[in-house]
């Protein structure tokens, strides 16, 4: 028996390559909600009076940060929690997840809020798709998803009168996001995505993500170890290849040398450091439309929705 090299009392079932521990299961399922824990206070992420809006998708990164936050919450009754999703309107697809998340939170006694783009903005996403399909529009599914899903985010946590979003982006999301935007050169995304935000702009709940210093695998297998019921097939609009082929290669890379993933997070956050002092900060305005922060006239998913 190979013994778990921090209680040495078990016996262990995984080998984390990158550090070279092997863990026991109760020890692995510690190191996850520790790391959780440590990422908070690394980037003051909570205050103790916030009301924490988590957004919760019904994936597996969700349900489980959910559960860590409530976990933590009843260890220190602290802050209040809340649970938000946003229903896109993907037909067979997000109407699972939606029922698994509502789930959970009824099992974790977390009180849940839920908005849909039919609701906010007149179409659902499967009504957007058929008409940018039919129009020949060079942007994907995702590119409307994102920014729609982000301002429907911001004005129900606005709503529910939330302090924070918690979202489950993992380490390996803030990894691919950090080289696409090298890719891009797109230095004002890389010093305003990170894991917190620290500046304070009126009319945006500020969004902390206590999973990004957590590998997607280490995630995954939490929510099973914990018997996490969460929604496993893919949104059928999935698919930026671009991102896809980044995660392929990072992966290939941590294989054959285990640490990168970390090693890429640290220089991001070393870069993001750098930049940020030389960018300038953009004053937000209202939109003309919609009212919610903005840096032009009108949003940017208002201006979607007007030309699709
Ligand atoms: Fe939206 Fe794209 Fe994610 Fe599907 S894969 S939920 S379309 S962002
Ligand atoms: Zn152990
Ligand atoms: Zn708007």
């Amino acid at each position: 028996m190979i013994k778990c090299t921090v209680c040495g009392l078990r016996e262990a079932f995984y080998v984390r390559r990158y550090s070279g521990e092997k863990l026991c299961v109760k020890c692995f399922l510690e190191s996850i909600e520790g790391r959780v824990k440590a990422t908070i206070a690394k980037y003051n992420m909570l205050r103790f009076n916030d009301r924490i809006a988590v957004a919760v998708s019904g994936g597996k990164d969700s349900t489980s940060l959910l559960y860590i936050l409530a976990k933590i919450e009843r260890d220190f009754p602290m802050a209040s929690l809340y649970a938000i999703t946003v229903d896109e309107g993907i037909m067979g697809y997000r109407d699972e997840a939606i029922e698994i998340a509502s789930e959970h939170c009824r099992s974790l006694g977390v009180k849940h809020f839920v908005t849909s783009f039919k609701e906010l903005y007149g179409y659902t996403l499967d009504d957007i798709v058929k008409r940018i399909r039919f129009s020949g529009s060079r942007l994907t599914p995702c590119s409307y998803c994102g920014v729609l899903r982000r301002k429907a985010l911001n004005m129900l946590a606005a709503k529910i009168g939330a302090t924070k979003i918690a979202t489950a982006h993992n380490l390996d999301d803030e990894v691919q996001t950090f080289l696409l935007n090298i890719i891009h050169g797109d230095f004002l995304r890389i010093s305003r995505t990170g894991p917190s935000f620290d500046e304070e702009e009126p009319g945006l709940v500020p969004r902390v993500k206590p999973l990004c210093e957590t590998l997607e695998k280490e995630v995954a297998l939490y929510a099973y170890l914990k018997g996490i019921r969460f929604q496993e097939n893919p949104c059928p609009y999935a698919g930026e290849a671009l991102r896809n082929d980044v995660r392929n290669m990072v992966n290939r890379l941590e294989e054959k040398h285990p640490g990168t993933k970390y090693k890429i997070y640290r220089s991001a956050e070393k870069i993001r450091g750098a930049v940020k002092d030389k960018s300038p900060r953009i004053p937000l305005n209202q939109c003309k439309i919609c009212g919610e922060p903005t840096v032009s006239d009108i949003c940017q998913a208002c201006n979607l929705i007007q030309n699709i």
